[in-house]
């Protein structure tokens, strides 16, 4: 049967998939949830915004004869992730998840991780602090509970709503950013505890390492945990398992 994959996108990995997708001249659409104003150029077809949960997915997945699933998603965007797993499971497409390992502390690391937002949100019930908050536009409400801080955000798209705390300062930027970036962005804001979700990859890693080099502390939040699934770790590998599904990696 020819390929025809349906790429769960939204992230750096998922754009780097698609062009080696493309490259390799497989047929493939990339799919987005549309959240930001204006997303990432792709080198293949694209469709945007939610399938409508489980039924809706596995609808698409049969409507388009869709034969290989790959959630290249964000590592915290588990409703997706886990509607990838049984929808794919429910129509009987083979599934693989492009995963990036999540970062290991460093000598010269100084983290407390925290297993959730919530738990970032308790642990910054503390003295007032100059917090560089680096978890995206979804989350900001969640941390409305501690107003007495001071927040960096580092936002793709201005904040579409008045945001929930009275002291801030917006950077609109998309990145890729360097570690000499962030330590000048820290250092000029004054900050002195950065809050990450331990995202993985290369992308988001520059304030991981800035903090470092500052000797700064960093509020660390563990990855939501997902059903077992076929992990993947590069371009490579996805298109080896497109290649083989059904001889000697299995679907
Ligand atoms: P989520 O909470 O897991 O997903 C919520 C709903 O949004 C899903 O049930 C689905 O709606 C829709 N959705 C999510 N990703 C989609 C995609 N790639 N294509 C079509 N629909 C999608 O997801 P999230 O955390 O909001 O993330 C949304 C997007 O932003 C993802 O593409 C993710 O890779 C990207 N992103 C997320 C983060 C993060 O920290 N969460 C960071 C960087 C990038 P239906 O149920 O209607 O299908």
């Amino acid at each position: 049967m020819t390929p025809n994959l349906l790429i769960l996108g939204g992230t750096t990995e998922a754009t780097r998939l698609a062009r080696a997708v493309s490259e390799a001249g497989l047929k493939a659409v990339v799919s987005l949830a549309g959240r930001v104003e204006r997303p990432a150029r792709q080198p293949l077809p694209l469709r945007i915004g939610g399938f409508g949960g489980i039924d809706g997915l596995s609808r698409y997945l049969t409507d388009n004869s869709v034969t290989h699933l790959v959630d290249a998603t964000h590592p915290f965007a588990a409703q997706m992730s886990r509607n990838a797993i049984a929808a794919a499971a429910r129509v009987n497409v083979p599934v693989a998840a492009l995963s990036r390992p999540a970062w290991a502390p460093q000598p010269g690391d100084d983290w407390q991780h925290v297993d959730s937002i919530k738990g970032a949100v308790r642990a910054l019930d503390r003295p007032v602090a100059r917090v560089m908050l680096a978890v995206g536009r979804m989350h900001l409400e969640a941390f409305a509970p501690n107003r007495q801080h001071f927040y960096l955000l580092r936002l793709v798209d201005p904040p579409a709503q008045k945001l929930p705390f009275p002291r801030a300062e917006v950077v609109v930027s998309r990145g890729p950013f360097t570690e000499e970036d962030d330590r000048r962005l820290i250092q000029q804001h004054r900050i002195d505890l950065v809050v990450s979700k331990n995202s993985g990859g290369t992308g988001a890693y520059a304030k991981i390492a800035a903090a470092r080099s500052l000797r700064l502390p960093v509020l660390m939040i563990g990855r939501p945990d997902l059903p077992e699934r076929r992990e993947l770790v590069s371009p490579q590998q996805v298109l080896d398992w497109v290649v083989h599904s059904g001889t000697d990696l299995g679907v």
